[in-house]
């Protein structure tokens, strides 16, 4: 995962919705040079391609047949996959009560007609550019800032969601918890930075390791990594696990001070939540997995120790 920069230059996905042609016709004609431009002319489809394109903003009229501009709005805002998406509502009604209501059902912003191409091209470059800076700033707060993979807070978040899920399916769930060898020496050997970069390719070699897209790495705190594997056996995170090592090996990072190898090596501890034996909590879950990696430490570090499960 990395941070990216809400400053790029991408032209931004417009949805227009208005069940006039007319109206269409001169929000294309205003907004087709700078922005990939789509559009509706009812509130269904509006939702239809709202889901199926993810547009990056929506211009919604208010009066048309069917489902109103107001309705689609409220829509948009209970979906996760649409909550997100701002909504400007572009209408012929002026009252006051009117812009309130479009405020109410989560529109950011509100432009009367006549259409002012000039108004229209500011007002959705501005609320471009504050979906941008959103973005940028919660993937910033999701991601760990040396490593680039995802953060204590992200992972945090994540255990909850993937314990939840892992129950209500009554499927496996498996921690695999990472720790770098003698890395204290490391920094005093080589230096803080040097131990910075070693970090950096470890979290590398770690992600290299994982294969499914549902498989998630963060760093759990200094020289510390924790994956959570969906749906897999503790064989199979143990085959994981055993693939971190390698990867890691194969690296060969000189650690001339580490007594376990010439290379930096880690220590990984692997603990399951099985439907029929499944510790009572998420912290349960990781205190086993942290205490599989202290195993591994005592009995000689560079190795994976997954917890025993009933036969
Ligand atoms: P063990 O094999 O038992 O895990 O020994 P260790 O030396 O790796 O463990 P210890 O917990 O004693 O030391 C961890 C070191 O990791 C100490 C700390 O300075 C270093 N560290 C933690 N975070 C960072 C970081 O972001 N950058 C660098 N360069 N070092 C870090
Ligand atoms: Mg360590
Ligand atoms: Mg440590």
């Amino acid at each position: 995962m990395t941070s990216g920069d809400w400053n790029t230059t991408s032209p931004g996905r417009i949805l227009i919705v208005d069940d006039a042609p007319e109206n269409i016709q001169i929000l294309h004609q205003t907004l087709k040079d700078e922005h990939e431009v789509f559009f509706a002319t009812s509130g269904a489809q509006a939702l239809q391609l709202a889901n199926q394109l993810e547009p990056d903003l929506i211009l919604l009229d208010v009066i048309m047949p069917g489902m109103n501009g107001y309705q689609v709005c409220k829509e948009l805002k209970q979906a996760s996959l649409t909550k997100e998406i701002p909504v400007i509502f572009i209408t012929a009604l002026n009252e006051e009560h009117d812009e309130t209501a479009a405020f109410a059902v989560g529109g950011v912003d509100y432009i009367a007609k006549p259409i002012r191409p000039a108004v229209v091209k500011a007002r959705v470059k501005t609320h471009l550019m504050l979906k941008r800076q959103r973005e940028f700033l919660s993937r910033l707060s999701l991601v760990d800032g040396l490593t680039g993979v995802c953060n204590r807070r992200h992972f945090d978040e994540r255990m909850r969601l993937e314990w939840r899920r892992a129950h209500r399916n009554n499927s496996t769930l498996a921690i695999i918890m990472a720790d770098v060898d003698h890395f204290k020496r490391f920094n005093d050997t080589y230096g803080h930075q040097a131990g910075d970069d070693c970090l950096k390719t470890v979290a590398e070699s770690l992600q290299a390791a994982l294969q499914r897209p549902a498989d998630f790495l963060a760093r759990y705190g200094g020289e510390e990594f924790v994956c959570i594997l969906p749906e897999t056996t503790p064989q199979g995170a143990q085959v994981i696990a055993e693939r971190m090592c390698s990867l890691i090996a194969e690296k060969n990072l000189p650690h001339s001070t580490s007594p376990t190898a010439s290379h930096v090596t880690v220590s990984v501890g692997v603990a399951c939540c099985l439907p029929d034996s499944c510790p009572g909590s998420p912290e349960e879950l990781l205190m086993l997995a942290d205490e599989c990696l202290y195993r591994a430490k005592r009995e000689g570090r560079n190795r994976v120790i997954t917890i025993q499960t009933p036969a």
